[in-house]
């Protein structure tokens, strides 16, 4: 599967409105066969991981961002679902705590960023603070203003030491958000992920999109590339996101070390 086309280009302008939410029923042969599809990039994912595990000397950084509703757990449970958990590190960024707060902003974050030989999965991130940080103006402008450029040097620095950082933003249509907001609110299984807040920043959906718009368009680089995910549909969803981290890791190539004596001459008794 061509998964090129869902990248954002490095130094461009990039307008969520240009990208599709979805693609067609057809897609990837149909649901059905996507499905099938899933399963076999995901185990292929799981043996990648072990063998990155093994070698030790690259990281891979996922960075999940969206709107509410986008996916950012669903994608993370249905794509890593045949990678060993030891193997991953999950963070979720939630709202600063005061200690967090007392520092500069890639503080709390720098501090999860995977280790050689692991995964990091980031569920929200740093982007945060050049989105809901700049749509509710906690911050003047010329403070997230400045953002984009530490960012794109932080990312730099993350991928000089050995890590592959690659960033989705799970895109998905307000009418999508809609029902999944309403599907939280009849589903009694699902009422404690609805947060009536969540309605407040659907308001400010354009907002946000402008948000997205310069956040992505700015810090989409060759070394930390921006794919722009449609999220409508899970089950497209989650292969895009499975087939673009799939190519990265095959790209890494981890390989498993050398071992420094002869198996066939060791017994044990
Ligand atoms: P959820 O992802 O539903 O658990 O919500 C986490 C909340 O934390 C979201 O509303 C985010 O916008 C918010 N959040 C995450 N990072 C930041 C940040 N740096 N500043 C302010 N709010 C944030
Ligand atoms: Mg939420």
């Amino acid at each position: 599967m061509d998964v090129s086309k869902y990248r954002v280009e490095p130094g461009g302008n990039f307008d969520p409105a240009q990208r599709p939410t979805r693609e067609g029923n057809d897609f990837a042969g149909g649901k059905k066969a996507a499905r099938k599809e899933l399963a076999r990039l995901s185990a292929r994912l799981g043996e990648l991981q072990a063998r990155l595990y093994a070698e030790g000397k690259q990281a891979l950084l996922m960075v999940l961002q969206g709107m509410d509703t986008a996916g950012k757990d669903g994608t993370i449970r249905h794509v890593f679902r045949a990678v060993n958990p030891q193997g991953v590190k999950v963070t979720s960024f939630k709202k600063p705590s005061e200690l967090e707060l007392a520092h500069d902003y890639l503080w709390r974050v720098h501090r999860h960023t995977p280790a050689r030989g692991e995964i990091g999965i980031f569920n929200r991130s740093h982007y945060e603070d050049v989105l809901v940080v700049r749509v509710h103006q906690l911050v003047p402008p010329e403070v997230w203003g400045r953002r984009y450029d530490h960012i794109n040097a932080f990312e730099k620095l993350l991928s000089d030491e050995g890590a592959r950082v690659v960033k989705f933003f799970l895109h998905i249509s307000k009418e999508t958000q809609k029902k999944r907001l309403e599907a939280r609110l009849q589903n009694p299984r699902k009422n404690w992920k609805f947060n009536p807040a969540d309605l407040a920043e659907r308001k400010r959906w354009d907002d946000y999109m402008a948000a997205y718009a310069e956040a992505l368009g700015r810090t989409s680089s060759d070394h930390a590339p921006w794919y722009a995910v449609p999220a409508d549909r899970k089950w497209q969803r989650n292969l895009i996101v499975a087939q673009i981290l799939l190519n990265e890791l095959e790209a890494m190539d981890p390989q498993y070390p050398e071992v420094d004596f002869d198996p066939a001459q060791i017994h044990i008794d």
